[in-house]
């Protein structure tokens, strides 16, 4: 009887990281051991390293399909979770990044941009690659043209999409159900327009965890793993999703590129101050009466995407505004 309670109790600690806490990790990567494009790179030495780094701590690695099934059910996704995506479909995945995640026997989902494949581009995977990778991983899509869906017409988004959907299906006779938006840029209207192919769930590239209890499947937060070292990796696994956030201005992409005001509601009328993040601003303390945040930024952007962060304690919320 003792020696069952001691088991149960042993069983209990070794369980209670998985049941206390919940947010799990989404990372995305692009090329690997390709040194001419060091803001999407990742080498293979420094891949083993986080991948050695996961198995050390305990990380469990499981497609992502098992994420998103916790977000459609609204359950918590464990703390000790891990998903990889691949974004594109470069051939450095396929000659270097593949051979590692075999290694490990850690699955992944490539998301695939077709007319890199479809107009056989010098760096991107065949189909018949693409079948291969199909072996250790799953296929999902990236669209066909990787265009600025934002700058595009609803019409050319869906000629588009139909266009890429039409050849998954043609050469890998797959029809998939999770989606990346190029460039991770969305509006509102961009989002309408990819809701209707009914999608499971749909993935950008924002800093962040996956709570699974309060994630949009619409928006699933993806964080980009570049460098030569592992330090970034270990901190993004830090990161938690703050939940209960409603980001109401700046509703749409100012025109000027000047941030006026911020405006975000806030489940939790507990919380008296939080930090907000602007593109090329860095981080600001804002104090929080009510559950609202009003931060007259006034603060100057310098690109066409704006993010728009809001921190609680470590949770954080990040959303992208588009031209
Ligand atoms: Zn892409």
């Amino acid at each position: 009887m003792r020696k069952v309670n001691i088991l149960i109790f042993q069983l209990l600690l070794f369980l209670s990281p998985y049941l206390l806490s919940a947010d799990g990790h989404i990372f995305v990567y692009h090329r690997f051991d390709d040194n001419r494009y060091p803001t999407t790179n990742i080498s293979t030495k420094t891949l083993r390293a986080e991948f050695n780094y996961l198995k050390k701590h305990n990380y469990k690695v499981v497609p992502l399909s098992d994420i998103v099934n916790k977000i459609k059910k609204g359950e918590k996704v464990p703390d000790s979770w891990v998903a990889f995506t691949i974004d594109d479909g470069f051939k450095s995945f396929y000659t270097n990044g593949l051979p590692v995640f075999r290694e490990y026997g850690y699955p992944f989902t490539l998301f695939v941009a077709v007319k890199y494949t479809e107009e056989k581009y010098k760096d991107y995977v065949s189909w018949k690659q693409l079948e291969n990778i199909a072996k250790y991983g799953s296929l999902e899509f990236h669209s066909y043209g990787h265009g600025h869906f934002g700058r595009m017409s609803s019409e050319q988004i869906k000629a588009d999409m139909d266009k890429g959907l039409k050849l998954m299906k043609e050469h890998l006779n797959y029809e998939p159900r999770f989606f990346v938006y190029p460039y991770g840029e969305y509006d509102n209207r961009v989002e309408n327009i990819i809701k209707s192919y009914g999608f499971q769930a749909v993935f950008n590239q924002n800093m962040g965890a996956v709570n699974g209890e309060c994630t949009n499947a619409y928006d699933v937060d993806r964080s980009a793993v570049v460098g030569s070292n592992s330090r970034d990796f270990k901190l993004y696994l830090k990161f938690k999703e703050l939940c209960g956030v409603h980001f109401v201005k700046p509703a749409s992409f100012p025109k000027d590129k000047v941030v006026k005001t911020v405006e975000i509601n806030l489940d939790d009328k507990s919380i008296k101050s939080a930090d907000i993040f602007i593109s090329n601003n860095g981080w600001h303390k804002v104090k929080v009466k009510n559950g609202k945040i009003v931060y007259h930024a006034n603060k100057r952007v310098n690109r066409d995407r704006i993010k728009i962060g809001v921190k609680v304690k470590s949770k954080i919320k990040l959303m992208v505004l588009s031209k």
